[in-house]
Parts: structure tokens; sequence; C-alpha cells
């Protein structure tokens, strides 16, 4: 696979208008239907080993991936990206707007947009008609960035694609699953669709698809696992876990199946399709409503799954999610469900043998 940035560089050389978002969940759909094409800033670690810049503006103990996410953006949107997008999602990115429109050069007339997602339940009215609200507002901003109006039917177009990716990525899920291809390639591919437009990564989807289709199941059979965590460990750990003669299940990653799990309805109002779209998603930690139901949902997979084993791979600083951990861990060990929790400290690397080990050894645990 190609870095990020040599990725987005491609992109844009073929006539695409960048709009980089950031965190796991914009309003995508909405950005294609003004012809932009909606880049996720996510797993830049690939790209980014300094962070210089970033540490001027962010304590040391912000996570590796804001660290990166920063220094990615202070260094090199301006001149990638049309704009920026950021809704608020953690305490860690709160402020990060104001951050980087202060720390980008003087003269970079990059618009960053806002959203605000209540951090409320969307049952109440209050709540749902003030996101409707701050959809209408956006709406706005992009029709004054591009010059464009909004119109109904492209905004129901561009639903569609997304509908059909996510649909693809659940089947790609699946079909790894069942053992027809490693998570490891999986994950990849999966992960391709937060850089590149929709409808190459459809391509992509329905590409793999069409190999895997009737192939064998090798790891079937094997002890299922379960992950969890914002991003997939480092490609050398899936490789670690399947070598060790386990398979993954069934995954809670927050840049894999949180983010494809659910799609609204067809819609052609925005404001109501967002409603649906953030008070349905799937159970994550950022959008805070939602995480009420993550436990319930991960045992309830867990047991469906069958699996004997639950990996959580902790982005170090991340206390949304390491918040979480202590109740899951003794809610799944309860069932019979072993766990082992791993920190990623930069992006994976940093640790990799002593993780390596850990992941070995409780392989070695499981298939007693
Ligand atoms: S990894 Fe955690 S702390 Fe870092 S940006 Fe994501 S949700 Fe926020």
């Amino acid at each position: 696979m190609r870095g990020f940035l040599d990725t987005l560089q491609g992109i844009k050389a073929k006539g695409h208008t960048l709009i980089g978002c950031f965190p796991l969940y914009p309003p995508v759909e909405l950005f294609h239907s003004f012809g932009l094409t909606p880049v996720v800033l996510w797993g830049l670690e690939q790209d980014i080993r300094d962070l210089s810049i970033s540490d001027r503006h962010l304590q040391p103990y912000t996570c590796h991936v804001a660290r990166c996410l920063t220094e990615f953006v202070i260094s090199r949107a301006s001149g990638l990206f049309r704009a920026l997008f950021m809704y608020n999602a953690c305490d860690t990115l709160r402020n990060l707007p104001e951050i980087i429109g202060s720390a980008l050069d003087e003269e970079s007339t990059l618009p960053i947009m806002r959203l605000h997602v209540p951090a409320v339940s969307l049952d109440h009215a209050y709540a749902a008609g003030y996101l409707q609200d701050r959809i209408e507002g956006l709406t706005a901003e992009l029709e004054n960035l591009t010059g464009r109006s909004f119109s109904a039917s492209a905004f129901n177009r561009s639903v569609e694609l997304y509908r059909r990716q996510r649909g693809l990525c659940m089947q790609l899920e699946e079909r790894q699953a069942q053992g027809s291809m490693s998570f490891a390639d999986c994950a990849e591919v999966l992960m391709a669709g937060s850089l590149l437009p929709v409808e190459e990564h459809i391509a992509l989807l329905e590409a793999r698809l069409r190999e895997s289709a009737g192939t064998g199941s090798e790891m079937h059979g094997h002890p299922g696992i379960m992950i969890s965590g914002i991003l997939p460990p480092p490609r050398h750990l899936l490789e670690v876990i399947e070598k060790a003669g386990l398979t993954v299940a069934a995954n809670d990653i927050a840049s894999l199946r949180r983010s494809y799990a659910y799609s609204p309805a067809p819609a052609t109002d925005a404001g109501a399709y967002y409603e649906d779209f953030y008070r349905g998603h799937h159970p994550c930690t950022t959008i805070l409503p939602s995480a009420d139901s993550r436990a319930e949902y991960i045992l309830k997979t867990a047991r469906e799954k069958n699996v004997k084993g639950f990996i959580f791979f902790g982005e170090k600083f991340c206390e949304y999610e390491y918040f979480e951990m202590p109740h899951i861990e003794q809610m799944l060990k309860s069932s019979g469900i072993q766990c082992l929790c791993l920190e990623m400290t930069d992006g994976g690397g940093e640790q990799i043998a002593a993780n390596q080990t850990r992941i070995e050894t409780f392989a070695e645990m499981l298939h007693t």
C-alpha cells in the first residue's frame, strides 16, 4: 500500500477536490453531494515519524492518533485540501480546530468547518432539533464554499453510494471471518476506505469479494477472538495473531466495524438523515449516547461468534476507551471469555516485540 500522503496527492491529481475530515464519523454523504471528496484523517502513523511540529502545540500526554493528525494537518494540509472539517468527539480533540487554525501558516486561507454533535441522547427533541439546525448551518457553509446549492437528489445519490460501501465492508468482514482471507489483508482493504474516493473503494471491495468467493477456510476451526480499539494494530501484530492459530471472528475497532456497521435509511433531508445516523450509530465511546450500550453489545457479539478471547488494543492516553475497559474485562471474564489488554504507544511500533510475546502467550492459553 502507498503512504497516506502519496495516495492523497494521487487522488488530487485526478481532479478530486479533497476535504480533510476528523474524527471518524463525519457527514461524508453531504460533502460528496457537493462534489467534494471527503478523506477521514485517521491511520496516519505510516507517514508521520517526526512529531516536532505537533509537540509545539499539544501536550505530550495526548494520544498518538491526535499528535499524528495535528502534525499532518499543520505541515501538509494547505495546498492539499480545499477545506478541513471537524466535529466534537473526545476531550483531546475538542479544541483542535482552534489549535490548528492558529498554528497554520498566517497566509493560509484553509477554511475549517465544524459541527457539534450533541453529547446527550438524540431521543430528546431539543437535541435532535439542535443537530438538524447545525446540519443546516453546515449545508449553508458548503454552499458558500462550493458555489453550489444543496441538491436533494444529489444527496440521495451520495447516500446510496455510502450505503453500498458500508454493506460491502460488512460482506468482506463476513468473508474474512469464514476464513477466506487473513484479517490483516481484510483490514487493509477496509481501512483504504478512509482515504479513497467512495466509488474507488466500492470497486476495490467488489474486486476482493469476487476474488475470495468460494475460497477455502484454512483458519476455520481455530479459536475465535474478538479485537477492539480505536485503530487496528499494525499489520505485523495481526499476522502474529493468525500465525499463533487464532481467528479474528469479530471486531469492535472504531475505524473498522464501528464506522460501517450502521447506515440510515435513504433520505433526501440531510438533517433527518444525520439525526438517524448519529442516533442509530454502532456503539462507540466517541459517540457518548451510543456508548451506553457498548458493553452489552460486546458481550452479545462475543457470545454469538463463540469467541474464546478478547484483545483490546488501547491507544495510550485515550481515556474514553480505557474508562470502560475494566468493566468490559470483568463482564467478559465472568462469561468465560479471556481478555488481553495491550497498549499502543506510537501506533504499536514501540513495544512490538513485547506485544508479540504477550499475544503468543495468550494464544497458547486459548489453545489449552
Ligand atoms: S484515540 Fe481516543 S483520545 Fe485520541 S483522538 Fe481518538 S478518541 Fe480521542
